[in-house]
């Protein structure tokens, strides 16, 4: 299959067994050992996105059954409690209160911290809670290790515009891969549910199709809008590092 953000073919850079998580690299060890068979890892030659074969036309009963069921909280320590509160506290730092949606919140606790810290925010995720479907637009959308879950990119970020007001923005994080991706990379994971991986070459290809300008403040996080002047406030945010170094 050719690349879906420009079409491009696609080569094998990688092949990972599809029960290896992110995890599995910082503990040293399988989080879990079961073998599931392996899954290759395709990177488009010319704008560098990737996805993993197979598991990117998984539907999302497939993903709730194999990815998103009772055992997933073993490779995402951080999705229980440090990561949300780390990034309320850069969100409430950098931003005024306002109303705010964070789409693909887990549980709903950023977005309960970010309340208890005078925003109107409100959490929705396809996986987790029982959040209904946030109904307008917010100033602020924002949708922090995401984008590597979903295989539709297109699909996800028109999900993301719509939320968001014509002056607003959003502000998500992924981690950018290498153009041409050289042997292992940790977060090139099947079990953690990371399924897509953009270049810098890549997320900005999408952005331009979707008429947004976008802004990376580093390798992992960045905002989009579609008034470019709206970008200029994020060079005095803070530094956040949103996964550990390996
Ligand atoms: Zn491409």
């Amino acid at each position: 299959m050719p690349c879906q953000i420009c079409r491009a073919p696609t080569r094998n850079v990688l092949t990972k067994e599809q029960n290896i998580s992110c995890g599995d690299y910082f503990e040293g060890r399988r989080l879990y050992p079961e073998d599931r068979g392996a899954l290759q890892l395709m990177e488009c030659v010319s704008c560098g996105f990737a996805r993993f074969d197979g598991m990117d036309r998984w539907s999302a009963e497939e993903f709730r059954q194999h990815i998103y069921n009772a055992d997933y909280h073993l490779c995402d320590q951080p999705f229980l409690g440090a990561r949300p509160r780390k990034l309320a506290a850069w969100l409430a730092a950098a931003l005024p209160r306002q109303r705010l949606v964070d789409y693909g919140g887990g549980e709903g606790m950023m977005a309960a911290l970010l309340r208890d810290a005078g925003f109107d925010a409100l959490s929705f995720d396809p996986f987790y809670g029982d959040h209904a479907a946030p109904v307008g637009t917010s100033p602020v959308v924002t949708a922090f290790e995401v984008v590597e879950h979903v295989p539709d990119q297109r699909g996800l970020f028109r999900i993301l515009m719509e939320l968001c007001d014509p002056s607003g923005m959003i502000i998500f994080s992924t981690l950018l891969k290498a153009p041409e991706l050289q042997g292992e990379w940790w977060y090139a994971s099947p079990r953690k549910g990371h399924v897509s991986f953009h270049s810098g070459q890549s997320l900005q290809l999408l952005m331009d199709d979707l008429c947004f300008f976008c802004r990376s403040l580093t390798t992992e996080m960045h905002v989009a809008a579609r008034d470019p002047g709206l970008l200029a406030i994020t060079e005095g945010w803070p530094v956040i590092a949103v996964n550990d170094p390996l």
